[in-house]
């Protein structure tokens, strides 16, 4: 993200796809003048730390971009209870760190820690493995700034709580979460290449290790990479589809390995081997555009033969493509609510036009498996499409209503998928 207070025409995403519009930029550096901000604004989205490829988190030329970065973080580890408190800003490369000091761990990562918490949990955004849920899983309360400027806790048990987390920033500030944390771990992280699409046991693949992804560039059917992380405290890897990599590997075709987590199955600390790519680095390839599209796990193999038949077409604007997992979520708002689910991730080149169409084309093949679309990437599925796909849709407008009456932390793609 660049920009400073005040310039929101120079605003973009990370991806630097996206130049936010929106009638001033801020960032506060208090909660005071944070909740001034918004009971003084009509119009209000918040930016995390930008890494959306869509204008989830533009307000639109009469609104008003907040950023929580210059905010005081805060990470408030209770080692009785097993929870942090954190603020909605801090990103997960940091909130790890903190964590792990004390001998804790998350359950879950993403491909890359530089993400802020609220912004993920926002998107439904999601690591692997046929047992973990979103990281909007861990969360066990979250605290809004709501319109007036004044803060309301959510917490589980309360019966709002499953349409709080994953929230699509619809409903105020995400001043802070509280997340359930476990005792840390270790991780072995094992590399296997040339891994074909015909006659592959996707479930049998898909549990091979506490967290599975699948990559594809989708010029020959099959799979060039399936990275497997297994926790230590977990039984050894079996793996008897697919060659180990003998030397470290990027999941992107050209980029270097240094900047991926260790491999080879050495062992390493749970948040050193979770995310594919390192803090220190930039992740995936830097110069792209991602899409991604959660569907029914059982439809996994007839999905995989439908991307198949148009390979070409795909590989043509490809980068990788990565095909992960996640259990079903409570979240109303959850592209895995109610199912287990599989992704199919989708790094493109960095080329509108030429990605489009294909984008296009893709959504047609999987139509017949009711994909849900990240919410934080780029589709073309109809809003009115999207909509039919979330039993919960009215409840969530619903608390979108009482929480936000007058409709202040709105903007074209939440009020696309909102209005009735
Ligand atoms: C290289 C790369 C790799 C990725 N890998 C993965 C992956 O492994 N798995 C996956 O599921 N996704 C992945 N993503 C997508 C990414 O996780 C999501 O786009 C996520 O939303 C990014 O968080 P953010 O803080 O950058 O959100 P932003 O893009 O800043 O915001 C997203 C939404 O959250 C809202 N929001 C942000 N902060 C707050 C707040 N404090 N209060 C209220 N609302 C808020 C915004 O208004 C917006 O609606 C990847 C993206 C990139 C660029």
């Amino acid at each position: 993200m660049t920009g400073t207070a005040g310039t929101a025409g120079t605003v973009t995403n990370w991806a630097r796809t996206i130049t936010y519009t929106a009638r001033g930029f801020h960032r506060p550096h208090t909660l005071d003048a944070l909740a001034a901000l918004v009971a003084g604004s009509a119009r209000v989205r918040v930016l995390g730390s930008g890494h959306s490829f869509n204008r989830i988190a533009d307000p639109g030329p009469d609104g008003v971009l907040l950023s929580t970065a210059g905010l005081p973080p805060v990470i408030e580890v209770d080692t009785a209870a097993r929870t942090v408190r954190v603020s909605g800003g801090v990103r997960y490369a940091e909130l790890a760190r903190a964590v792990h000091a004390h001998g804790l761990a998350l359950p879950n990562m993403a491909s890359l820690p530089h993400i802020s918490v609220a912004g993920s949990v926002a998107t439904g955004t999601h690591g692997s493995g046929v047992g973990n849920g979103p990281l909007a899983s861990a969360v066990r309360e979250v605290e809004l700034v709501v319109a007036d400027g004044s803060t309301v806790t959510i917490g589980r048990g309360d019966a709002r709580f499953d349409g709080a987390v994953t929230s699509l920033g619809a409903l105020g500030v995400v001043r802070a979460l509280t997340l359930a944390l476990e005792p840390a771990y270790e991780v072995e992280q094992h590399v296997f290449t040339e891994l074909p699409l015909e006659g592959l046991d996707f479930a049998a693949v898909a549990a091979a290790g506490y967290s599975v992804s699948l990559f594809t560039d989708w010029r020959e059917p099959g799979f060039r990479q399936v990275w497997v992380k297994r926790r230590t405290d977990q039984p050894p890897v079996r793996f008897p589809w697919a060659a180990p990599a003998k030397t470290p590997l990027h999941p992107v075709p050209g980029m270097p390995a240094g900047n991926c987590t260790g491999q080879l199955g050495v062992p390493g600390p749970w948040h050193e081997r979770l995310p594919h790519f390192r803090a220190e680095f930039t992740p995936s390839s830097g110069e792209e555009i991602q899409s991604e599209y959660l569907l029914p796990r059982p439809a996994a193999m007839d999905a995989l033969s439908a991307v198949d038949g148009i390979r070409s077409t795909v590989a043509g604007v490809l980068q990788t493509c990565e095909v992960r997992t996640v259990a079903a979520d409570a979240q109303w708002l959850s592209p895995a609510h109610g199912r287990d689910s599989v992704a199919l991730h989708f790094t493109w080149v960095r080329d509108e036009a030429a990605v489009l169409p294909v984008v296009r084309r893709l959504e047609e093949a999987l139509a017949p498996f009711a994909p849900r679309p990240h919410w934080g990437k780029v589709y073309e599925i109809p809003s009115a499409v999207v909509r039919g796909r979330y039993t919960r849709l009215a409840a969530f407008r619903a608390l979108a209503r009482s929480l936000d009456p007058a409709g202040k932390f709105t903007n074209a793609f939440v009020r696309d998928l909102l209005d009735d």
